[in-house]
């Protein structure tokens, strides 16, 4: 941590009421408390729609269910994590095009199946010639740190809260300004197909604070070669977002962070060239549209959706 940044996260840690400090299970559970009446209308939501399922079955989209509270819910043969309420999240990655079979097994016997295929989007694809070479690979040198990065974003992705979710309040953007970059676009640099860009990226002046989309425990707060400052929060149900080239960050891995939290400040930190965020979600290792999680898990459009 450079002596910047630290003398940043402890001067807001200190002065900062959103966050607890360390995996506390009393304010765990004071979270979930807090959340029960927007539980209930979810509840009552999806028990009038004919599927147990809302949300957009798209290319990195995400549905929600909701299954009878004992049953056992899979996709193509594997089990589903479900919420005390019976929800469950299906996700979609940018390059999903196969049905999928949900299949919802009742205590008393009954089995509902549902054929799920994630509709195809057009992704922007740029095509960029004539690069010199050192701008497409990376330097020998660093690769031992990519790869240790990558290591610990994957550690840092996996469900660490069981059967619960902190997302009831909704889904929010984390910081406003102009969007330069959107999921699922893609570079072809020199002829060669880059990873498409997983996240949305939004423009906004260094310092600009950064509220985490939803109520979660912090999995990671690391400086990385490519991402710079990283934030990386658990909300349950295998949902996470990642929050990138922060300039400070104000939490630490095992935090618990309430709705709002502010988790750090807009930076240029990492391979980035110019103040922005770079934020980004995934369901488990399948990578989701920031944009459509908003919508999907936003309590009034759930309501619009009746
Ligand atoms: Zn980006």
């Amino acid at each position: 941590m450079s002596s910047r940044t630290e003398l940043f996260h402890r001067k807001f840690r200190r002065n900062n009421p959103y966050v607890t400090q360390g995996r506390n299970l009393a304010a765990i559970v004071m979270r979930i408390l807090a959340v029960l009446p927007t539980l209930t209308m979810w509840t009552v939501t999806a028990a009038k729609a004919d599927l147990p399922l809302t949300g957009q079955a798209v290319q990195g989209g995400l549905l929600i269910g909701t299954a009878p509270m004992t049953s056992h819910v899979t996709l193509d043969g594997e089990q589903l994590e479900t919420d005390g309420a019976g929800r469950f999240l299906i996700g979609f990655h940018r390059d999903d095009s196969q049905a999928q079979l949900l299949q919802i097994q009742s205590d008393d016997g009954s089995t509902q199946a549902h054929i799920i295929t994630p509709e195809a989007r057009d992704w922007d694809i740029q095509r960029i010639d004539g690069l010199a070479q050192k701008y497409v690979t990376p330097p020998a040198k660093t690769l031992a740190r990519i790869t240790s990065d990558r290591d610990a974003v994957q550690k840092a992705r996996q469900p660490t809260l069981r059967s619960t979710q902190l997302f009831e309040t909704g889904f929010r953007w984390p910081v406003s300004g102009p969007v330069t970059g959107v999921y699922g676009s893609q570079r072809i640099l020199n002829g060669t197909p880059r990873q498409p860009h997983y996240g949305i990226d939004i423009a906004a002046p260094k310092g600009t604070n950064v509220i985490v989309s939803a109520p979660g425990i912090v999995t990671m707060a690391m400086d990385l070669y490519y991402t710079g400052w990283t934030v990386i929060i658990d909300h349950g149900l295998g949902l996470s977002s990642t929050y990138s080239h922060l300039d400070g960050v104000s939490v630490q891995a095992g935090d618990t962070v309430l709705k709002d939290a502010v988790i750090g400040v807009v930076g240029s930190t990492g391979r980035s060239t110019g103040a922005h965020l770079d934020w980004r979600v995934n369901l488990g290792t399948k990578r989701l549209d920031p944009k459509i999680v908003a919508q999907v898990l936003n309590a009034d459009e759930l309501q619009k959706a009746e």
